[in-house]
């Protein structure tokens, strides 16, 4: 249904806002989701005009664009007309009073029925200052919808997200807040709850008496490039464990929702979390593992210390494993083993499970060490293949009864992923409809941070060895040797 609707984009000069935001309105343009009933108000600090605002969003779209016309096409010009520019310091209240009636004048001119959706697509330091202004000055209106969207990193750690918390709150309530994921709004992350619920086989196998441990890879093979200011405060552990990881194990953990509700799925999840054991110190540095890279085995390839913008003894972690553990009675005491760095040996996010073995192999095994055959794995593919496997024990085709392993694949084509809506558009056109199936709620926020605090806080206590792992390998050994403990082994494996 084609909405109504103003968007203000603080921070509309940004890389966020070229890169992702106005190709993936754009595109909710094209499909006739966004029609003659929307504006957008770009601002920032820069002094542009709207006619090079324009000139920047037709470009944006036209750099996303598979079809390289775009930046001339009628449809770029007429969408790029939508849009205006504010010069504008958060800081200071007199640009919300001019924001806001330019904002009310939009309403008028498009009729967009007093429906606001605020993107904070700055640094999360601005949103306290931003929410408060918005209510102050009155942006916030009282007839139509008021949105809020921000972005991650939400806080450092659980005391600086619950400020943040506190000062958005102050304006908006949990209903009007979409904290985004972008991994929520991926295709292959939404599929988990399909995958699970929708099919007899896999859901009556997801649990305790036949899922071995669960594996999670979200590897990189790039460095840190140009974000090396960001990533010195960050690292990988409040990077992508806090949020994107804890996610996913959040859907793979969850139990069944009685319907596929923003509401149900939100409590689901949000136990799920609730049910990852908050390890003491002493346990989070036997079960977690940092990393930080060095060169690779050609020497071509930097060090993380001397990337432009890092510490020369920098104890940033480019790369985390660790062993999580859930309580709730499904998957009680299986191993969730998870893992993400930077300069890894190839680009991957994918989750294996490992089923256990059959309890009896009746078959003369190939293996002359063990008489167990394969595990069966399930895997799915999230990106940049996007897809499944099934790993299984069949006959080998011989005069013997010998048995060998096969699997079953499924890979989405390019054509089909072409077809597939990018995660900031999924995201934006639920935000529209005012969906927050796949946003993160507060409580699932504040419950991550109390699972990394402890970690990053055992860490911090000790001087980390770094560098301790060769770029274009699966990290450090230690990471290895966390599974081998427990006589198993990470089953994605690029090196090989
Ligand atoms: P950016 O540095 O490219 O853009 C920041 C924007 O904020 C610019 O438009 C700048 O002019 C504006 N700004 C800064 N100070 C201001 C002030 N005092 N008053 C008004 N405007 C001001 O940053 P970005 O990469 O676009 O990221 C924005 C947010 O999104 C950050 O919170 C970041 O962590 C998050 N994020 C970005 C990406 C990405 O792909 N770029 C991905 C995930 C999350």
């Amino acid at each position: 249904m084609t909405q109504q609707a103003l968007f203000i984009i603080f921070g509309g000069t940004g890389d966020l806002a070229y890169r992702k935001l106005y190709p993936s309105l754009f595109r909710l343009y094209e499909k006739g989701y966004l029609k003659d009933n929307f504006a957008v108000i770009g601002t920032a600090r820069r002094p542009w005009t709207d006619d090079h605002y324009h000139e920047v969003v037709m470009n944006a779209v036209a750099d996303d664009g598979h079809e390289s016309d775009r930046t001339n096409s009628e449809l770029a010009r007429k969408f790029a007309s939508h849009f205006y520019y504010q010069s504008h310091n958060v800081n200071d209240t007199e640009h919300y009073v001019a924001l806001r009636n330019l904002a009310d004048k939009l309403d008028e001119k498009y009729d967009l029925q007093g429906n606001r959706i605020y993107y904070l697509a700055m640094a999360p330091w601005f949103f306290g200052t931003i929410a408060a202004h918005l209510k102050s000055e009155k942006l916030i209106t009282d007839h139509g919808y008021n949105r809020l969207i921000i972005e991650k990193p939400f806080g450092r750690d659980l005391k600086t997200a619950k400020e943040l918390n506190d000062d958005i709150s102050a304006a908006f309530s949990e209903d009007q807040i979409y904290r985004i994921d972008h991994y929520l709004g991926k295709e292959a992350i939404q599929s988990i709850a399909a995958l699970r619920f929708g099919n007899q086989i896999v859901s009556s196998l997801w649990n305790k008496e036949h899922i071995d441990n669960i594996q999670i890879t979200l590897a990189e093979s790039l460095g840190v490039e140009e974000r090396a200011g960001y990533y010195e405060t960050a690292g990988a552990l409040r990077d992508m464990v806090q949020n994107h990881i804890l996610q996913i194990i959040s859907l793979l953990t969850m139990e069944k929702p009685s319907k596929y509700t923003a509401s149900e799925l939100r409590d689901r999840k949000v136990e799920a979390l609730q049910n990852i054991k908050v390890y003491s110190k002493e346990e989070a540095l036997q079960n977690f593992v940092r990393g930080q890279y060095g060169e690779d085995a050609d020497h071509t390839q930097s060090d993380y210390r001397h990337e432009e913008g890092t510490d020369e003894q920098s104890q940033i972690e480019t790369f985390v494993s660790g062993k999580l553990e859930t309580e709730n009675k499904t998957l009680a005491g299986v191993p969730i083993y998870v893992r993400t760095g930077k300069r890894l040996a190839r680009k991957s996010t994918q989750i294996n499970v490992v089923f256990k073995n059959v309890d009896t192999n009746i078959f003369d095994s190939t293996d002359a060490d063990s008489n167990l055959l394969d595990q069966n794995v399930l895997t799915l593919y999230i990106e940049p293949d996007q897809g499944y496997r099934l790993d299984l024990n069949v006959k080998d085709g011989g005069q013997t009864y010998g048995i060998m392993p096969i699997h079953l694949d499924y890979h989405k084509t390019a054509a089909e992923k072409a077809k597939i809506p990018e995660a900031y558009e999924k995201l934006i056109h639920d935000a529209l409809d005012g969906n927050r199936t796949n946003f993160a709620h507060w409580h699932e926020v504040a419950q991550a941070w109390r699972i990394v605090d402890v970690i990053r806080e055992a860490w911090d206590s000790e001087k980390a060895d770094f560098p301790n792992y060769v770029s274009g390998s699966m990290g450090p050994q230690a990471s290895q040797d966390l599974l081998k403990r427990d006589h198993r082994n990470w089953i994605f494996d690029a090196t090989n």
